[in-house]
Formats: structure tokens, sequence, C-alpha cells
């Protein structure tokens, strides 16, 4: 990282860095949240590959509402991890 050169009374950059590291922050949360928020969205409904429908995902333990992971889910019923299967015909996702 090379070092502010003008320091003094030539307008030292280090609080142009600083608000330049503070807006990369703020613009990387941002985009994080923005993710999280289509992550939610998307993870709403599922196309089943058997069913052919827009379907919400269920766990396979208990058919019951589930926290959606990544590729996996946790059972709101047993709070255990579960795999996601179609809400309308019971199969995997
Ligand atoms: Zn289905
Ligand atoms: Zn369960």
């Amino acid at each position: 990282m090379p070092i502010p050169l003008e320091n003094g009374d030539g307008g030292p950059p280090c609080w142009v860095l600083l608000v330049a590291i503070v807006a990369l922050l703020i613009a990387l949360l941002l985009l994080w949240a923005y993710q999280r928020y289509i992550a939610s969205k998307k993870a709403v409904h599922h196309l089943c590959d058997y069913c052919g429908h827009m379907v919400t995902a269920v766990s396979d333990c208990h058919h019951a509402m589930v926290r959606e992971r990544f590729l996996h889910g946790v059972c709101l019923e047993c709070k255990k991890e579960c795999k996601l299967v179609c809400a309308r015909c019971k199969r995997p996702l």
C-alpha cells in the first residue's frame, strides 16, 4: 500500500483514504444486504422438476416449514437439518 506522500499544507490525502475506505465498506454492506434480500426473495419459490410448478419448499422429515440455507434447510418442526422437498408432491427439490 503506497504511503501518502503529501503531508501537511499540501492537502493531506489521509482523510481522503479514510473516506474512500468507509465508502467502500458501505458499498460492500449494501451489496451484501441486497444479496441477502434477493436470496430471501428467491428462497420463497422453487421450480419443481417433478410437478413442474413453482412451489414452496418443505422439510423432508416433517413436511413442515423450513428455514432455507444453501442447498438444504433447517426444519422448523424439529429444528434439525433437513433436505428440501416440494410442498406439492414431496419429492426432493
Ligand atoms: Zn413437485
Ligand atoms: Zn423435522
